[in-house]
């Protein structure tokens, strides 16, 4: 690609403004864009949860290879999604403690994070993007994964080739999101993955990178090499480690699941590791009483692999155990 190394790097960044904050200022959305010549267009945002910030560490590690490579196409990164709940380094947004990830694709004269959500969703759309790839984290005790949406009509399942193809690039386990009528009433279909893939006809997807509140440079590699990957599978690069456009991608046959909920409140002692293969009938998980006079074994019903293990010692009745990967049938 000797044509692709002339072209000069531009490189823009901004704010998109989302409204006035009551000190006075304004709240916005950090963005960057690289672009070098005509090409292909990825979209890559992260911290929608404000404290899941591995997804801001793995994109400045992509900017300066952005900055050190030639590619053909346009990169435009929004790294900071909700900026309220990072600064305060916690999962909501600040302003309304409501989960941001609900409201997308939002309305600019909705409710507040209806607002925060639109006009992050507008910023992604407004780029056409061929890709985009939404950066998250899960817990202290979590591998990294791919969590793929469910198509909830025919023109976005057309898409699924595509979102296969291109979410091979990262080195993690890949795997459908929970079934349909849990994704919906989980109001997945209102995630910001959810809603650039199923309203706005765009091969999206979400990427879970380890721990939460702090930044895991071992998967914001992976991740930043992830997203190298993507860039050579839109064909924006020279074929990478996971390959070109034309490199194969095997079939997504998982999907998440959550085994096991508490049914009495008790303190989880995990029996398991984030990675682990669990078979079914292994115990994974006590569930003890705060005196420990009540221990309770819990047995997972299904094979499959841990994802993540929740970042608290107790439960109350209803709340999951854990996250798997299992077999999507
Ligand atoms: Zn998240």
């Amino acid at each position: 690609m000797k044509r692709v190394a002339s072209v000069t790097l531009r490189e823009e960044r901004g704010r998109v403004e989302v409204c006035e904050t009551v000190d006075g200022a304004t709240r916005g959305l950090p963005w960057i864009r690289f672009r070098r010549g005509d090409g292909p267009r990825l979209v890559v945002t992260s911290a929608v949860h404000g404290n899941e910030v591995t997804g801001i560490r793995a994109l400045q590690l992509f900017y300066d290879e952005l900055r050190a490579r030639s590619f053909h196409g346009t990169v435009t990164c929004l790294p900071m999604l909700n900026p309220s709940g990072c600064e305060s380094n916690r999962r909501e947004v600040s302003e309304t403690s409501e989960d941001l990830n609900r409201f997308f694709p939002g309305r600019s004269d909705g409710g507040f994070a209806e607002r925060l959500a639109s006009a992050g969703y507008q910023a992604i759309l407004g780029e056409s993007p061929d890709c985009h790839v939404d950066l998250h984290a899960d817990s202290s005790e979590s591998i990294a994964y791919v969590i793929l949406d469910r198509y909830l009509n025919a023109e976005s399942a057309q898409l699924l080739p595509r979102v296969e193809s291109l979410s091979a690039a990262f080195d993690a386990i890949r795997l459908y999101d929970w079934p349909l009528d849990q994704y919906r009433s989980s109001r997945l279909d209102a995630s910001l993955s959810g809603s650039v893939l199923n309203q706005g006809k765009v091969p999206s997807f979400t990427v879970e990178l380890g721990t939460l509140r702090y930044a895991d440079e071992a998967k914001a590699v992976l991740a930043c090499r992830g997203l190298l990957g993507v860039m050579a599978r839109l064909g924006m690069m020279e074929p990478g480690a996971t390959g070109g456009p034309e490199a194969a991608a095997p079939k997504v046959e998982l999907r998440r699941y959550t085994p096991l909920r508490a049914e009495r409140a008790g303190f989880g002692r995990f029996l398991v590791r984030a990675g682990q293969r669990v078979e079914a009938g292994m115990v994974i998980c006590e569930l003890s009483d705060v005196f420990r006079t009540r221990v309770e074994e819990l047995k997972s019903p299904v094979s499959g692999v841990v994802l993540s293990i929740p970042d608290r010692y107790w439960f109350s009745p209803g709340m999951g155990l854990l996250t798997m990967a299992v077999r999507d049938e």
